[in-house]
């Protein structure tokens, strides 16, 4: 009916991004169909009885006003409340309809939820002009109704959608926060978890480190799905030292949540009342906006990001305490004989060679008797050092017991096996180990290493073991220093033993 009479509801109406756009919006349009002179949003206050002028067009602008008017009782004003029905007056002032209506709105702080809104629109023409008809009272009621549901409709695609995504982050990000206790390279998983589902430019991670009473960084994640450490960032845990300082220590005004720009948020974590570092998000590249949306929501999840990097970093300190050797940073023989297992069943699966590097530092007793434990223990770290510097990330090595050492090469030959441990032994017999209170000055060691692998050598893997220990002792009693390869090792057996054979043969 009103398309026919060539009202357009909605007819170039801006975009609703809320209450406030609708309003003006509304008010803008029905100034323009009904010839008005001004046209007034009033919200009723059931409480007190009284319309709070909410927004005001006249002469072609909208502007808020501070303006309250109590109904008189009979009034075409109190008419249009009681009945919900459009009313109107004519009087010296000029013409007055008084078209009510009645919506709810969604707080766009996010704070209150749902707010139910009841009010008029008041439609206002000079006295020198025309009165409203009842028909135009009907066609105001309806056109501001029509641009309601408008509204409705538009709000309500905003928030199905911001419904979705925050069912969707809500749904992955408690996935995230559940299994980074497991997976190793939590933060990582944390810290992407994060920018994806929220859509920051920028994720970064601040641990607290209570020892040494810094701030230290650890990861940042952005937008191109970069994760870079940020660890050379540390800051003096002292109030006034750095912003970030004094918005852990509690000293920076509104701690908790503190926005900068609007494009940067500071959260810091927090277990049972201890602050354990600091979250920051931005949105500095693009420039927009955090919105308060998204504060509450992240706010939400404060309690269980701080849990989940909390848990992470307790996991890897649990696991690094009990699965590496202090010393020499190595995974121990407990974490090998895990690993060792899983390999060779992939090893034997998907039918991929498998090597063992054996390696023993020659004479370290003597080294020990020496110089001393201390100048022993040195010589470990380095011997450890070397090795994990050498590795490809599959290789796995272990401190097997005193001055053993085991590296396991899954998908490497023999010969590639050899090579690596040939790069070891020159890389520790160039080491200079400095001995203070000696003649000697330095110290140089060197390492006897036997090699086998699957499954050339051995077919089970007892037997890769002792194959390799078998070519390390070779090299035990054929001078040290050097490097063996079970096969070449059991090439030479055979050869000495039909020499032997020979020999025996002949004595005979
Ligand atoms: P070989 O060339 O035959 O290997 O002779 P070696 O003297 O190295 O003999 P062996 O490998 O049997 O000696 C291992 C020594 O390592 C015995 C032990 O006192 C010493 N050791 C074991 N663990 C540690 C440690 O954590 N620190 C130090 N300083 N010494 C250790
Ligand atoms: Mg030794």
């Amino acid at each position: 009916m009103l398309k026919k009479k060539g009202i357009e509801p909605g007819a170039g109406k801006a975009s609703y991004d809320g209450r406030d756009s609708f309003m003006k919006a509304a008010l803008e349009a029905v100034t323009a169909q009904f010839t008005l002179e001004a046209a007034s949003f009033y919200e009723y206050d059931e409480k007190s009885g009284l319309l709070r002028l909410r927004l005001r067009h006249a002469s072609g602008v909208s502007f808020e006003h501070e303006e309250n008017l109590r109904p008189a009782p009979g009034s075409a004003a109190a008419r249009a409340l009681e009945t919900l029905e459009a009313a109107s007056s004519k009087g010296l002032g000029g013409s007055f309809l008084y078209s009510p209506f009645r919506f709810d709105y969604c707080d766009p702080s996010g704070g209150r939820g749902v707010v139910p809104c009841f009010g008029l629109v008041r439609l206002e023409r000079s006295p020198r002009k025309r009165g409203f008809t009842k028909a135009e009272g009907a066609r105001a009621d309806a056109y501001l109704r029509s641009y309601l549901r408008d509204y409705y409709k538009a709000e309500f695609f905003s928030l199905n959608r911001k419904y979705e995504k925050n069912v969707s982050a809500i749904t992955e990000l408690t996935e995230v926060f559940a299994t980074a206790l497991r997976v190793r390279d939590s933060f990582k998983h944390i810290l992407s978890g994060i920018q994806t589902y929220f859509g920051f430019d920028r994720v970064r991670l601040y641990l607290i480190d209570e020892k040494n009473r810094k701030l230290k960084g650890e990861l940042s994640a952005d937008i191109r799905g970069q994760i870079k450490s940020i660890a050379y960032e540390e800051i003096p845990l002292e109030a006034g030292a750095h912003r970030f300082a004094d918005i852990v220590l509690g000293r920076s005004s509104g701690a908790f949540m503190e926005r900068y720009k609007d494009c940067v948020l500071y959260m810091p974590l927090a277990v049972q009342g201890v602050t354990i570092g600091l979250l920051i998000v931005d949105n500095l590249l693009s420039q927009q906006r955090i919105e308060p949306q998204e504060l509450a929501m992240l706010k939400s999840f404060g309690g269980q990001i701080a849990l989940a990097v909390d848990n992470s970093r307790l996991f890897d300190k649990v696991e690094e305490l009990s699965l590496y050797d202090e010393l020499t940073k190595l995974p121990l023989r407990r974490y090998f004989n895990q690993r060792f297992q899983e390999e060779f069943y992939r090893a034997e699966r998907f039918k991929q060679p498998l090597a063992m590097i054996w390696a023993d530092i020659d004479f370290f007793k003597e080294v020990n008797d020496t110089y001393g434990h201390q100048i022993g223990d040195k010589v470990l770290k380095e011997a450890g050092r070397v090795i994990l510097s050498n590795l490809r990330k599959i290789d796995f090595p272990c401190r097997y017991g005193g001055d053993e050492i085991i590296i396991l090469l899954p998908q490497a030959t023999g010969l590639e096996a050899q090579r690596l441990a040939q790069r070891l032994s020159s890389e520790l017999a160039e080491l200079r180990i400095p001995v203070p209170f000696s003649s000697a000055k330095e110290l140089r060691v060197t390492m006897s290493i036997g090699v086998s692998t699957f499954p050339q050598d051995a077919s089970t893997m007892d037997a890769l073991l002792e194959k390799a220990d078998d070519a390390l002792y070779w090299v035990k009693s054929h001078g040290r220093g050097k490097i063996a390869l079970y096969s070449d090792v059991a090439e030479e057996k055979k050869k000495a033993e039909a020499a032997g054979g020979t020999t025996n043969a002949t004595a005979k």
